[in-house]
């Protein structure tokens, strides 16, 4: 089985690598006439957009029959108002691209992640083009994340966290095969295998957690931590370089807890993240203890925030996050 997945690998690993390249040249140049409110008021930027188009350009040439399942769309590009937006967009993308390709091709791409698969899809792709936009804004840690969901189950994994270790980092992870990282950029790439911390106790653990306290309740995981015994400071990171973070030992846990009891998690947040910590030998699962479930369409909806540790006592953790939620 060592070459499970290498045409899917090698296309996402190019996609990701190039979407990577799109966020930085963005990022070199942000300015606040790129940044854009969505409804939900997370700020989206020119990069969101370029980088999805790169992204599902590329599976859309490598793997035309293949639906996907993506954060953005382009409805807002096409409105009036974004011209100037919309340009951008599309001179970004073709910053990176060998032929260039215009505006109603890029638009297409972008669109290209609207799928809606049922339960029983027989594979589908699933992709952040900028996951932690807010950690991006802040020239901090983010990721792009893409995923390939076969019959509900997330089998390759890619993340490209273009911040992390100050060079970047590329972390690949394939179902029942393990995770390799390398360096971002492909020249010196030596993937080297990776693995979760050997900790054996929680009260040894560092466990990380959102940046944002909208997105995790911090002061549940601060009394869960004491409850754990676990005096190390918390390892405060966005994206699902947390996940990275427990793949390679950096951390143990991650806690991601509900702040809304009506939030759901939306699947490209966490699909790539969660096979790299298993494939690297960890264990993932929502607050309750329940395995992710990524058959339920563009969200995780049978399942509330996450739990991922390196394996060996995450039966502890789910009790104590339990005993905190439940008073
Ligand atoms: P992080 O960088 O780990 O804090 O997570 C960033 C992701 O949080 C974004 O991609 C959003 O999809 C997601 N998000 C937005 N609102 C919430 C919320 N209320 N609870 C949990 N996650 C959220
Ligand atoms: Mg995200």
């Amino acid at each position: 089985m060592i070459d499970a997945y290498s045409r899917e690998m090698a296309a996402a690993i190019a996609a990701v690598r190039r979407a990577a390249g799109v966020c930085r040249a963005v990022q070199a140049g942000l300015v606040t006439a790129d940044t854009l409110e969505k409804k939900d008021k997370s700020p989206v930027t020119v990069a969101d957009f370029a980088s999805q188009a790169v992204v599902l350009g590329e599976l859309a040439a490598s793997f035309p029959d293949d639906p996907a399942v993506a954060e953005e769309d382009a409805a807002e590009l096409r409105e009036a108002g974004h011209a100037a937006l919309k340009a951008s967009v599309v001179e970004h993308v073709n910053r990176v691209l060998d032929t260039p390709a215009d505006e109603a091709t890029v638009l297409g791409w972008i669109d290209r992640g609207g799928a809606r698969p049922a339960a029983d899809a027989k594979r589908f792709w699933t992709l952040d083009p900028i996951d932690g936009t807010k950690g991006f804004l802040r020239r901090d840690q983010y990721a792009i994340a893409l995923a390939l969901i076969e019959r509900g189950r997330v089998v390759l994994g890619v993340l490209g966290c273009p911040n992390l270790d100050g060079q970047g980092l590329l972390m690949t992870a394939v179902k029942n095969v393990g995770a390799k990282a390398q360096p971002l950029d492909g020249a010196d790439a030596k993937p080297k295998k990776v693995t979760v911390s050997g900790v054996e106790s929680p009260a040894d653990a560092r466990f990380c957690e959102s940046v944002e306290t909208g997105h995790s309740d911090q002061s549940a995981s601060s009394k869960i931590a004491a409850r754990l015994g676990i005096t190390a400071e918390p390892y405060r990171i966005d994206s699902q370089c947390k996940y990275a973070a427990v793949a390679r030992g950096d951390a143990s846990i991650y806690l991601r807890l509900p702040t809304r009891a009506d939030y759901r998690e939306k699947i490209w947040d966490h699909a790539a993240g969660k096979l790299c910590v298993e494939a690297a030998g960890g264990t993932v699962t929502d607050i309750t203890g329940k395995p992710l479930d990524f058959s339920q369409g563009r969200q995780l909806e049978v399942n509330r925030g996450v739990i991922a540790t390196n394996g060996r006592f995450h039966h502890e953790v789910v009790a104590a996050v339990q005993d905190v939620l439940n008073g």
